[in-house]
């Protein structure tokens, strides 16, 4: 499998060379060359498999050329091997129809672990290979840094640089963070917000030779992600009767990089109904597939600061998708997005996109009143991420295909929602029991690029 760049201009790559890398030069993301079509009956042949046997059917595909089967067996058997689940991504009947597919039982109890958990161990093993060293630099609101470091810190040939805006990610997320003791995990703690830990780190993706080393990107313009992301879809559909009967999926969305696995999952030839957006009161995306109306406003923080965000990374994806894959119509809208802060789609993509995706927002106040019905109703206690989930399937969900709410995290992960509305604080997974008594390590930086520069080049001597 080769890679292209959904603004058309970049060369193309294979698996090895996108799995080190960032954005494309041209600006725009890798995506496969071609979207591999399964046979029913293969699909069908997938029934019964463990999580990691599965993981190794769906992905052999896009790795092919770098990867045989031996190696990534072993990739994902480690990878899969530090989940708490012995199924890992167990499927819990909520009601009549409705199901939750727990996807926190990894490291740092958010679904980002999926992903990071593998590319961690892949990363290592391209670098082993090729005898380099690379340098990670992400900025974080909580989850993609814990995550990133769990799966980095035992990578030999990795030093990572994880910014987080001072005081404002959750106790629990920052010592997820910064209670690891590894030599090659570096936590910088910015004083100031998010968006200004993203901009540093953008600016030095742009002008990345202040470093003898390549940078590479852990968020999810990784195609990597998303790739290991599209197996829990098959693995939740193949116990609800798929490939003979179809199901929807309702997940919380942010960056747009789960649920664009889902969509290569329908594209790969899984039965999938309906594939349902949830935002928080940060609505672009649900703004788009009701209205037509994607257009960049400012980020209010809310009880779900996951999907806290102001633009959406991986839409870009689907939009090249949407517009049959030509790059120059996609350079041409996200040209005009950038100036405008809006971009508008032709009627043709928005019927196409309103066959498949679905999509509907939860307030703050919304996403307390699920989680108290949830509790009430089903005996469930859910975190403010999936709590959004849940309301879009309620909202959408029409029809009597079973649908699939995606659980993006523990609740114990974001304890003060259940404390509020229900008096309950969700206890911490054994593993992270003493998670706040631990030694935190981390420096402190003020919000200036060059500063930030140079602390990265006097630790990397
Ligand atoms: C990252 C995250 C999301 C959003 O996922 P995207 O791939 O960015 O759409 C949702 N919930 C939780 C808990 C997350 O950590």
């Amino acid at each position: 499998m080769r890679y292209i760049s959904t603004r058309g201009k970049a060369p193309t790559l294979n698996f090895e060379a996108i799995v080190t890398s960032g954005l494309a030069s041209d600006g725009g993301l890798y995506v496969p060359e071609t979207i591999p079509e399964l046979a029913e009956e293969k699909i069908q042949s997938w029934k019964g498999l463990s999580y990691q046997e599965l993981a190794v059917e769906v992905m052999l595909p896009f790795v092919d050329e770098c990867l045989d089967r031996d190696a990534l067996t072993k990739l994902v058997n480690k990878s899969y091997s530090t989940f708490r689940a012995p199924d890992v991504a167990p499927l819990k009947k909520l009601s009549d129809n409705t199901y939750v597919l727990e996807l926190f039982h990894g490291p740092t109890l958010a679904f980002k672990d999926f992903a990071l958990q593998f590319l961690g161990n892949v990363l290592d093993y391209v670098l082993d290979k090729r005898q380099e060293n690379v340098v990670i630099v992400g900025a974080t609101s909580g989850d993609t840094g814990s995550a990133a470091i769990a799966g980095c810190q035992h990578c030999k040939h990795v030093q990572l640089f994880m910014l987080h805006p001072f005081g404002r990610v959750s106790n629990v997320q920052r010592h997820q963070m910064t209670t690891i003791l590894s030599n090659n995990i570096h936590n910088i703690s910015i004083d100031s917000h998010f968006d200004d830990c993203q901009d540093m780190v953008k600016s030095m993706f742009r002008n990345g030779d202040f470093i003898d080393y390549p940078l590479v990107a852990v968020n999810s313009i990784n195609w990597t992600r998303i790739m290991a992301q599209i197996v829990y879809y098959f693995y939740a559909a193949l116990q609800l009767g798929a490939p003979e009967k179809p199901v929807s999926f309702s997940v919380p969305t942010g960056n747009f990089g789960d649920i664009f696995a889902g969509y290569i999952a329908h594209r790969m030839g899984l039965p999938i109904n309906k594939l349902i957006v949830a935002t928080n009161s940060n609505d672009i995306l649900h703004r788009f597939f009701s209205n037509n109306d994607y257009r960049k406003t400012g980020v209010d923080p809310t009880l779900s600061p996951s999907m806290d965000i102001q633009i959406s990374s991986n839409f870009e994806r689907l939009l090249f998708e949407l517009y049959n894959r030509d790059g120059a119509s996609i350079e041409r809208l996200m040209d005009d997005f950038s100036t405008s802060g809006k971009l508008t789609a032709s009627d043709e993509v928005m019927t196409k996109a309103q066959q498949l995706f679905d999509s509907a927002k939860a307030d703050d106040n919304t996403i307390r009143s699920v989680i108290r019905s949830t509790y009430d109703d089903n005996n469930y206690i859910t975190d403010p991420h999936t709590a959004t989930g849940i309301h879009a399937a309620r909202e959408c969900h029409k029809d009597n295909t079973p649908v699939i709410v995606l659980s993006t995290a523990h609740p114990a992960k974001f304890p003060d929602v259940a404390q509020e509305v229900l008096n309950i604080t969700p206890p911490l997974p054994e593993h992270l029991n003493d998670l706040l008594d631990r030694d935190e390590h981390y420096d402190q930086l003020p919000n200036n690029l060059e500063k930030v520069k140079s602390y990265i080049t006097e630790k990397l001597q």
